[in-house]
């Protein structure tokens, strides 16, 4: 077989060569590929039925293993117990979907109803050959190759239309994977959609079902992103705190202080928001309680009762700059950054306020 499959190959190769019309070609190009899939197809492994740490060139899961060995997990061996269902396989959904397979998940369902294009090729993962494929069928083909052991489901539907909606609730509960799983079948759903609608689908979706999933984003120009963890029943679900609400909210605070001159308008501020479940949020609040040094109110008396505190000290606990529970800055906040201009009692040089700047760049950097 992988003999004739090598001359059947090197002809096509003399075939192309002696082709004048550049399209006629690409076609034999698109031939020579699929020939290719073949042979790598004939080269995959077989499943592993134990995971080993055993540290040798064959072994695909030594280096994962590794991290049991360092420490690090107790037991990285649990991950084939695990099923995880991925919503999207577009730039975000395919890569992670790889990722998870080379980590030997036990169980992903994709799903996604578009077919793969040449317009897809400036992403990684799906390749030229899978042209026409829908995208879980050609994600399934190329996982499936790079792990055997995971249990992979092409799921091609658009779970926005009402009979999607269906097949994605009971594939969800479907527990056939492991009958002693508590809850849904699935343990985490992963929203890595592109609009808008969809997400308030899956948001619907795993409220009724009681589904933790988390929301991912990246901005159009995709230099920057967002992730959000969403626990029913513990976190604001994402028709309550969308990235959009939380973004426009920033975004009309700064406007205000801007406008009408008050605290500190923000220079620059990027956020991952990460919603925390509230047990996290209420261990944090406790701590943060004991550490907590009461503001010192400008104006304790209002008819709206409304509690007001001095932002421009910039190291007020109460600052303009504290963001909503969930909120971390990515940089230093922008008070940090806003000292007032050097005054005459001040002692600092200007070499000192450069070592000072380079100091601050290289934490950042550290980061
Ligand atoms: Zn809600």
């Amino acid at each position: 077989m992988e003999a004739e499959l090598k001359g059947l190959l090197s002809d096509l190769q003399s075939l192309k060569d002696s082709l004048p019309d550049p399209s006629h070609r690409n076609s034999v190009d698109k031939i020579r590929a699929r020939l290719e899939h073949l042979k790598l197809g004939n080269a995959q492994r077989s499943k592993i039925k134990d995971m080993s740490a055993e540290v040798v060139d064959s072994n695909p899961y030594s280096r994962l293993m590794a991290l049991q060995r360092m420490g690090i997990v107790d037991n990285y061996e649990r991950i084939r117990e695990f099923s995880v269902a991925i919503v999207g396989i577009g730039g975000v959904g395919s890569v992670a979907a790889e990722m998870l397979t080379r980590c030997g998940i036990g169980r992903l369902l994709l799903y996604d109803y578009d077919k793969v294009e040449l317009a897809n090729m400036n992403r990684l993962f799906f390749r030229p050959e899978q042209v026409g494929m829908t995208k879980t069928d050609a994600a399934v083909q190329t996982l499936s190759d790079i792990n055997p052991d995971v249990v992979l489901e092409s799921y091609t539907l658009n779970i926005a239309t009402v009979q999607g909606f269906e097949t994605f609730m009971s594939s969800l509960k479907n527990k056939s994977f492991r009958p002693d799983k508590e809850g849904t079948g699935v343990d985490l759903v992963l929203s890595c959609v592109d609009n808008y609608e969809a997400r308030m689908v899956v948001n619907q979706a795993c409220n009724e079902l009681n589904q933790t999933w988390m929301e991912s984003g990246v901005s159009e120009n995709a230099v920057s992103g967002h992730i959000q963890l969403l626990v029913p029943g513990e976190t604001a679900c994402f028709a309550c705190a969308p990235p959009l609400g939380v973004v426009a909210g920033l975004l009309v605070q700064n406007t205000l202080k801007y406008l009408l001159k008050f605290g500190n308008v923000t220079p620059y501020l990027k956020e991952y928001i990460l919603a925390k479940p509230a047990r996290v949020a209420a261990a944090r609040a406790k701590m943060e309680a004991e550490a907590f040094v009461e503001p010192e109110c400008l104006h304790a008396d209002n008819e709206w009762n409304i509690s007001v505190v001095d932002d421009s000290d910039p190291h007020s606990n109460a600052s303009s700059g504290a963001l909503p529970e969930g909120l971390v800055h990515e940089l230093p906040s922008a008070d940090e950054f806003q000292k007032p201009p050097a005054s005459a009692e001040t002692t600092a040089t200007p070499i000192d306020d450069l070592e000072d700047l380079r100091r601050q760049l290289d934490a950042l950097n550290a980061d």
